[in-house]
């Protein structure tokens, strides 16, 4: 199927790895003109060379972190124009909430809520002008499905579920999108280390705390990156403009509720 956004530009945050890794792929198949951030600058022209060899696409590079103040707009002054924005950073640390400081709930709130709504207010005005724009923020299973241990990350991602969804409103009408995908046991460095954290709680090694997670999933499997990245490129695809405010699960079964 052609997607209909060749030559789009494409923001993708967080892409040296993981999951924004996959999708930054499924947009360079699709033609897009990418611009990928993450922290590290060594690892991200990495990641920049392989997906320029492997789509023989533009691919600009912007190292540091988007979802401060300072990043945001560093990044609004290399690229004041998107098509396409991912809004994808690590997740907060898992660990018990008595533990947890006024800042790491600042911190997890800053990253993961406050900071991908102010990349979308950096964007969505320019894509509504244009009549063209999909945003895709990565959450997580936690939104429907709080967990033990998770907390920061049940709280901040929720906050932006909710002003996505109220958000998501005001631009539809101008053929802008905005929806979350929500993964689960996706096979990445983010899922061995949090799987590592709570077995340890259980007193099991990651490999016995990767068998009971798969003992609870329908599909009997970590999820491939490449499948969220291929969901992804469709959500920002011309064809998904009657889909926006929506947040899409993606694993393998794993949450057993029907809403
Ligand atoms: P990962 O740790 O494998 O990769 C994260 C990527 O984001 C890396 O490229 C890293 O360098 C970059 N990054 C981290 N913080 C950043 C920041 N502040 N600014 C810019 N770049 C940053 O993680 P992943 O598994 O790909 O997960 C992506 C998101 O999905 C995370 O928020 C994670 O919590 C969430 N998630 C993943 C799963 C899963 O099954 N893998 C499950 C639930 C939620």
């Amino acid at each position: 199927m052609d997607l209909g956004i060749a030559g789009r530009r494409a923001i993708v945050c967080g892409a040296s790895r993981g999951l924004g890794r996959a999708v930054a792929g499924a947009l360079a198949e699709a033609g897009a003109e990418l611009v990928i951030n993450a922290r590290g600058a060594d690892e991200l022209e990495t990641a920049a060379e392989d997906l320029r060899r492997r789509y023989g696409c533009a691919v600009h590079t912007l190292a540091g972190d988007l979802t401060t103040e300072a990043g945001c707009a560093k990044l609004k002054e290399a690229h004041p124009d998107a098509d396409i924005l991912i809004n994808n950073a690590g997740g907060p640390p898992a660990g018990d909430w008595r533990d947890l400081s006024r800042d790491d709930w600042n911190n997890a709130a800053n990253r993961n809520m406050i900071g991908p709504i102010f990349l979308m207010r950096a964007y969505l005005d320019g894509m509504a002008e244009r009549r063209f724009g999909r945003v895709v923020n990565i959450t997580s299973i936690v939104v429907k499905m709080p967990k033990e241990m998770l907390e920061l990350s049940v709280a901040a991602r929720l906050g932006l579920t909710g002003a996505v969804k109220s958000i998501a409103r005001t631009v539809a009408g101008s053929n802008v999108t905005i929806n979350n995908v929500l993964p689960e046991l996706f096979d990445t460095d983010r899922l061995r280390q949090n799987l590592t954290t709570i077995g340890k709680k259980h007193g099991r090694s990651l490999d016995d705390e990767i068998v009971a997670h798969l003992e609870k999933t329908p599909a009997g499997r970590l999820g491939r990156p490449e499948e969220l990245g291929a969901t992804c490129a469709f959500l920002c695809s011309q064809h998904a403009g009657f889909i926006t405010g929506q947040s899409i699960l993606m694993d393998g079964g794993f949450y057993p509720g029907l809403f």
